[in-house]
């Protein structure tokens, strides 16, 4: 909890801080924001990461500094694990052997650490963070405020999503009175993206089909539409929300085929379908609106498999046995084959 949390910092001093591969706006914009706080009270901080820092975060203060690196490779007086499920989910051999602080906003999240703080009412880990400041008794510095601001207004889909409560917007209305410019951080990772992201969103889009009922929608993209755009990783970061830009849609599939046969695949629904629940059935997870997991197989069957289930959550039908909705395209839904997940 916070005071543990709150004490450990008074005591310590070498601290590293970490979270998820492929890391988020909220990942990043926690893990920086917790390590300027660190550098405001003369600790020893840094921010390792299993992947890079991508293109729309490298403006945020101190993503400079983070390191990238396979494995927990010095000793540290404790590891803050921002935003992960399992100690697995950072990818870092040898994470296991530190004196692990959990800090999340997932309810779901395991309690892996010696110390773990969950707050499930936090909007972001940012808000937590925000948290840590005050009880510590730090003045958020225009740093801090910026990583904290980056967090909120991505993990909150630029306050669109039903985790944006009137805390959220207080604490959003604090960093700016530390020094945040809104329109310069949604500038930095909203809009500075490359010609490439729209290449391979054309293609990708042209792939979007949905139901008879238009209530679940699903996209892929394929191997060869990245290389023919000269696409990065990141550039289909956000594909999935556009078909839930259209009012009827209640839930999405995007599947993204990283090796051949094997698709990382984003979830997205709106109001009671819960998409967190399918993803945790191939061994990913998330919010109940937003959730992720690994898919492996033909193209057919694994979007026939996801699709299927999207359906049955949108129906409250709960099992693969439902009937009677229609697609505009046909399903391969046999063998459903569930030699799923687990992405490193
Ligand atoms: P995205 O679709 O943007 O990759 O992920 C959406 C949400 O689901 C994020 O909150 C992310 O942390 C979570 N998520 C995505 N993939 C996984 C996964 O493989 N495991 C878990 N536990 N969460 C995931
Ligand atoms: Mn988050």
């Amino acid at each position: 909890m916070l005071s543990q949390v709150v004490e450990l910092i008074e005591k310590k001093n070498r601290f590293a801080i970490t979270s998820h591969i492929r890391p988020d706006g909220d990942s990043l914009g926690s893990s920086l924001g917790l390590y300027w706080l660190l550098r405001a009270l003369e600790k020893d901080p840094e921010v390792i990461m299993r992947d890079p820092v991508p293109h729309a975060y490298q403006k945020l203060p101190g993503a400079e500094f983070v390191r990238v690196t396979p494995a927990v490779d010095q000793p540290y007086d404790a590891v803050f694990v921002i935003e992960c499920s399992d100690i697995d989910r950072p990818g870092l051999v040898d994470l296991e052997k530190q004196l692990v602080v959990n800090i999340d906003h997932h309810s779901t999240t395991a309690l892996f650490g010696t110390i773990n703080w969950i707050d499930s009412t936090a909007s972001a880990v940012g808000e937590m963070i925000y948290n840590l400041c005050k009880s510590i008794g730090v003045r958020p510095t225009r740093e801090i405020a910026e990583c904290v601001y980056t967090a909120l207004v991505t993990d909150t889909g630029s306050f669109h999503y039903s985790n944006t409560s009137e805390r959220t917007f207080k604490v959003a209305s604090e960093l700016v009175r530390a020094g945040v410019k809104p329109a310069k951080i949604s500038q930095a990772v909203f809009s500075s993206y490359p010609w490439s992201k729209i290449t391979l969103l054309s293609d990708v889009l042209a792939t979007a089909r949905r139901d008879e009922s238009g209530r679940v929608a699903w996209l892929r993209q394929s191997l060869e539409m990245q290389e023919r755009a000269g696409a990065s990783d990141e550039d289909s970061d956000g594909f999935v929300n556009y078909p839930m830009s259209c009012g009827k849609v209640e839930a999405v599939a995007f599947l993204k085929e990283t090796t051949p046969g094997v698709y990382r695949t984003s979830l997205r629904s709106k109001g009671d379908v819960n998409v967190a629940r399918i993803a945790e059935r191939f061994g990913g997870g998330g919010h109940r609106n937003a959730a992720g997991c690994t898919l492996h197989g033909g193209w057919d069957e694994a979007e026939g498999t996801i699709v299927q289930l999207l359906l049955d959550a949108v129906e409250q039908r709960g099992s693969l046995n439902g009937r009677g909705t229609k697609l505009d395209r046909p399903l391969v839904l046999e063998p459903i084959t569930e030699t799923v997940n687990v992405e490193r």
